[in-house]
């Protein structure tokens, strides 16, 4: 495991791939434009496109718009915009459907050539052709397996003429059914082209009334782009076998189709290991050679488009006692920093190297990698520690009187910006007789264990480049009669060579500021997010009939409107990019012409400036928090 996203390359699996094939390398990135992309695509995305750039080839976004009943503009572009965001552009967009004219053709020709037949059954007629549910019944050819060639040409024609409803005629290949050696479900005559209902597309419109199915088009769509390795995750291993013979059928890539079609493929329940089926295939010949990873995946939250969909519109459901219910959307859309697509990620403020790193650190082989969101979150922090600068931020201000200073006292101190990193500069801090401290700084009630600020206690203030020792101490606080809440505390400044206090606290200097209004706090609503959910598997929640609603976690969301930023935010925002950036476009966070403003918040989190903020309203998400137990 390495940070270095180059390290993914050079050894391992990715570079077993290579060496496979060893030759100028294309790629693809394939997402159906169906939906968002999530964090899981982040590692498609690096496996492709890294692959492609590490070799010096060229990688394709290939939008797979082959079903167009589910396919929205809006996802296209939010696919594209997350792709270059990651840092990576396209050799060419392109599109499946650019090429259905190509694929009609070429399934004419494998009808010719009696590798695919038009067939009328119903899906259980096909099911149980396939040997029933389980699939271990005897395998049988249907009526229409041996058709002549004629009647199946002529019934392919009368589909794409619209004289058949979704259901009443698919094509199907013809493999390897009635090979009872032959243990691939993928070989067992599977659909090539379907009639599709709801069929406007969005690019070829009212052109087609039939669609390819991905077994067929892909493997032909990579042909075309003089696609080398068409990389892929691993629920598609069955699949490679199918996605070699339409190429062989189809004289594209030189392998033997009988010899495929009789080879003892693995069946689903076997336990042969990847590098022994890699063996069994023979396929670096000529032609695109696929070959699978592993899926990422994350523990404690959903990636699925379907529940996510839910938690965005929300919805009705029948609950199971029969009573009807309506389920309330979840989170705001589907860039709320509370879910793990890819837009709400940058919403949220990770920065795009820092993924990187994470998907780099993780590797990438045929296994399944199950991530917990700590372990993201952990890589994130320490992406950010030394790549964004550190302000003083209070999320829930208590006003701090210094009684034994004059009511214009002013001191301008040098605060560095980052204190282990000199070229990130400084700026100004105002020491005033009213400072702003955070309400959880202060006890009303004192403790032993406790170590900040309580009545008749100590505490230091953070300080400056001058080095000086600022104590305060506690002498008198009062509250709202209303709310019950601290609202002010009156304390002393005690001499510089007391003895050293035992905790500090961040602060922020309150008016006045002479004639120098720049040294005023700026005031933010800021945003914590946490898990979505209170159960560690949201997976496994009650997803049919609305139970998942009662797992939500009520504090997954907690907001702070009066939250104060010292006057450095100014020049914070204005020296954007920060290092964290690095890559990031201008404009990354959706909706502002302008860089993703991040730094740390000292003793707090780091944070991000949110899309909602606006030249008015300053709104902050928190990115993470600066320690693993924080903010549970
Ligand atoms: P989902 O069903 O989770 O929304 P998908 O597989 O339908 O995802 P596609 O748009 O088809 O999404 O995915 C584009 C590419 O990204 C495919 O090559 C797919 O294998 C890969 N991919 C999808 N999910 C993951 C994941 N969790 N980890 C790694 N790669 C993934
Ligand atoms: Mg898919
Ligand atoms: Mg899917």
């Amino acid at each position: 495991a390495s940070e270095d996203p180059n390290a993914l390359f050079g050894s391992g699996w990715l570079d077993a791939t290579y060496k496979e094939r060893p030759i100028p390398v294309r790629t693809r990135f394939p997402p159906e434009p169906n939906g968002f992309l999530h964090i899981g695509h982040a590692k498609a995305i690096m496996v492709n496109f890294g692959f492609a750039r590490y070799h010096g080839g060229k990688c394709f976004l290939r939008y797979d718009d082959t079903n167009p009943a589910k396919e929205e503009e809006k996802y296209f572009t939010a696919i594209k915009d997350m792709v270059e965001w990651l840092g990576f552009s396209p050799y060419a967009i392109t599109y499946s459907s650019d090429h259905f004219d190509k694929l009609y053709s070429l399934a004419e020709k494998l009808i010719t050539k009696d590798k695919a037949y038009v067939c009328h059954c119903t899906k259980e007629e096909v099911n149980m052709g396939r040997g029933g549910p389980d699939n271990r019944g005897e395998r049988k050819a249907c009526a229409h397996r041996n058709r002549p060639v004629e009647g199946s040409l002529t019934d392919f024609r009368a589909m794409r003429d619209g004289k058949y409803e979704a259901g009443e005629a698919h094509l199907r290949m013809k493999s390897a059914l009635t090979n009872p050696d032959v243990g691939n479900t993928m070989m067992w005559d599977v659909a090539a082209y379907r009639v599709v209902e709801k069929n406007h597309h969005h690019r070829t419109g009212d052109t087609w009334k039939i669609y390819p199915t991905y077994d067929f088009a892909h493997c032909l769509c990579d042909f075309f782009e003089g696609i080398s390795h068409s990389l892929c995750t691993v629920e598609f291993f069955l699949s490679r076998t199918v996605y070699n013979w339409v190429l062989a059928a189809l004289d594209l890539k030189q392998m033997d189709l009988a010899d495929l079609e009789n080879k003892k493929t693995p069946t689903l329940n076997s336990n042969v290991s990847a590098s022994e089926l890699d063996e069994y295939y023979d396929d670096t010949n000529g032609g695109p050679i696929q070959r699978e990873y592993g899926r990422l995946n994350v523990e404690g939250t959903i990636l699925s488009k379907r529940k996510i969909a839910l938690l965005v519109e929300g919805g009705k459901a029948t609950a199971k006692d029969g009573s009807e219910k309506t389920l309330p959307p979840a989170v705001r859309d589907w860039d709320d920093p509370r879910l793990f697509t890819l837009v709400a990620i940058r919403r949220r403020g990770i920065p795009p190297g820092a993924l990187i790193k994470f998907v780099s650190t993780l590797g990438v082989s045929p296994a399944l990698t199950n991530i917990e969101i700590v372990k993201f979150e952990s890589i994130v922090r320490s992406y950010l520690e030394e790549k964004v600068p550190r302000l003083s931020l209070v999320l829930d201000p208590i006003r701090v009187t210094i009684t034994n200073l004059p009511d214009d006292h002013l001191e301008e101190l040098d605060v560095a910006f980052h204190a282990k990193i000199p070229s990130y500069g400084s700026h100004t801090v105002p020491f005033t007789k009213t400072i702003y401290i955070d309400r959880s700084d202060f006890r009303e009630q004192d403790d032993p264990d406790f170590f900040r600020l309580a009545p008749g206690k100590s505490v230091g203030l953070t300080g400056g480049n001058d080095k000086k020792l600022r104590t305060i101490k506690a002498t008198s606080f009062t509250k709202d009669p209303t709310t019950g809440l601290v609202t002010d505390v009156s304390v002393t400044l005690e001499p510089s060579d007391s003895p050293k206090p035992k905790a500090f606290i961040h602060w922020i200097g309150g008016p006045p500021f002479g004639a120098n209004s720049k040294l005023s706090p700026v005031t933010a609503e800021v945003r914590l997010h946490n898990a979505l959910f209170r159960s560690d598997k949201p997976d496994e929640l009650d997803w049919k009939t609305g139970g998942y609603i009662d797992d939500l976690n009520p504090d997954s969301e907690i907001v702070f409107p009066n939250a104060l930023i010292e006057c450095g935010f100014d020049e914070v925002r204005r020296r954007a990019p920060w290092p964290a950036a690095e890559g990031e476009k201008e404009g990354a966070i959706m909706g502002m012409a302008s860089y993703a403003v991040r730094f740390q918040g000292l003793r707090t989190a780091y944070f991000c400036v949110d899309a909602d903020a606006t030249a008015e309203k300053v709104v902050l998400n928190r990115i993470v928090t600066l320690k693993e137990d924080a903010g549970k």
